[in-house]
């Protein structure tokens, strides 16, 4: 516990999920496939061939689900509605099943004062709108837009902030470009259709659900500072820079694409007048996934760029750096780059994989998780300190789950996922919930 730090009246504590990496069901209820369902069938896509056919077995065990968060005493759940749930093709037939299950869940949650912020889209779309092009097509944009509407009549009387589309760069990248997740298309610089159009979604999304009551809307985005390996290296970090963050962030705040000329594109494609409008209506705030800065060199090949791993400090299960310094740069270099044009920010992901293995007396020790947590929630207490407007926090993620291509290999949760479904609440668990009691208790006082 970290007593003294300091966060603004208000603020939220919350947690993380998505609907396809912790529900199962797959064919419950008149659900139709989604993409990640046929990818996860395809072999060699998922590491050891797991699927998420039960996944976390969380469509049937909500009320456990909604009980663990109560524990938690979170002020804010996140976790993501399933298209293919409410509306089986993409587009025409609503499945009421699908709308009941989350109108149940968000009265569960209110029961235990515990705000329901879901997110419209987080990467399963349905299979039938792949079929014709997927986010390749801008049908799909306004399909969104009418899903979005949807649920916002069913649930807008309850839900107050919404989270339109889930890391639209990480969709773009693993699924259209480089084919690691679903749908698994390698159209490399090709797939940046796929970035206008989800925008393009969120745009229309966010009207849906402003007309149904939102308080506020918000993409989350993955953001990452970007620094070069060298000082020949710069023009290589501000091209993965445009590419990873201010593709998805200027559109939204400047109503312009970045340069993307390093890329030998002149104009970002597929954008027709008044689209820019649609994505620039202002957002009320922005939602960071945060998980690791990156380093690139110059490289001559296709891409402008390089990864460079140049990390010497401690990283997680995944390889991944833990610097959560540079969650703190990411945000000063957000307020630097936008000025007063940039809204309130939530962490709506933050978090880390171990391999939290039980001990001798059945409890998980994940001094790791703990330490990686308390740090970044620090670095976010110094940048608010700074300056930075954040108004909430959501770990990544409440329970071990369906880690997409990495299947159940990397457990991210606050809670260990037995394959029989069992849930025991790891150390992290029990510390996140002083954490949230103690600043609740601060905020009280004043
Ligand atoms: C995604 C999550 C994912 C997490 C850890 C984010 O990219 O939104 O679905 O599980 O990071 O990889």
């Amino acid at each position: 516990m970290a007593p003294s730090l300091t966060f603004p009246e208000g603020f939220l504590w919350g947690v993380s999920t998505s609907a396809f990496q912790i529900e199962g069901a797959l064919r419950a209820d008149g659900r139709g496939p989604s993409i990640w369902d046929r990818f996860t069938a395809e072999p060699g896509r998922i590491r050891d061939g797991h699927t998420a056919d039960v996944a976390c077995d969380s469509y049937r065990r909500v009320d456990e689900d909604v009980a663990l968060l109560a524990g938690l005493g979170v002020s804010a759940y996140r976790f993501s509605i399933a298209w293919p749930r409410v509306q089986p093709a993409g587009h025409g037939p609503v499945n009421p099943a699908g709308l009941d299950h989350y109108d149940r869940l968000v009265d569960a949650l209110a029961a235990h004062g515990i705000e329901a912020v879901p997110t419209l889209y987080h990467w399963d779309l349905p299979q039938e709108l792949e079929d014709r092009g997927g986010w390749l097509d801008r049908d799909t944009a306004y399909r969104f837009g009418e899903y979005a509407y949807i649920v916002a009549e069913r649930l807008g009387d309850r839900v107050r902030r919404w989270i339109t589309v889930n890391e639209p760069f990480v969709h773009m990248a693993y699924g259209y470009a480089l084919g690691l997740h679903a749908p698994g298309r390698t159209l490399l610089l090709d797939a940046l259709p796929t970035a206008h159009h989800q925008l393009l979604g969120h745009g229309l999304a966010a009207m849906s659900v402003r007309g149904r009551g939102a308080r506020e809307v918000l993409i989350a985005n993955n953001h990452t500072p970007v620094s070069a390996a060298g000082p020949e290296d710069a023009a290589a970090a501000r091209a993965y820079d445009a590419l990873h963050n201010r593709l998805f962030t200027d559109p939204l705040l400047l109503r312009e694409y970045p340069d993307l000329s390093a890329y030998g594109i002149a104009e970002m494609p597929g954008v027709r007048d008044g689209d820019l409008a649609v994505i620039g209506t202002p957002p009320d705030a922005i939602g960071v996934n945060y998980y690791m800065p990156t380093r690139v060199r110059a490289a001559t090949g296709p891409l402008p760029f390089e990864l460079v791993e140049a990390h010497t400090g401690p990283t997680t299960a995944f390889g991944w750096p833990v610097a959560p310094e540079a969650l703190g740069a990411l945000l000063d270099g957000m307020r630097e780059r936008y000025g007063p044009l940039l809204p309130p920010l939530y962490i709506t992901e933050n978090g880390c994989s171990y391999p939290d293995e039980p001990g001798p007396d059945g409890t998980v020790a994940d001094a790791d998780r703990i330490a990686y947590l308390s740090r970044h929630i620090a670095a976010l207490a110094e940048a608010a300190g700074r300056g930075a407007d954040v108004r909430g926090y959501f770990v990544w993620s409440l329970l071990d789950n369906f880690e997409w291509a990495e299947g159940y290999h990397q457990r991210f949760g606050l809670v260990r996922v037995e394959p029989d479904g069992t849930r025991t609440p790891k150390a992290s668990y029990g510390w996140y919930r002083d954490l949230i009691a103690a600043q609740r208790a601060r905020a009280e006082q004043w």
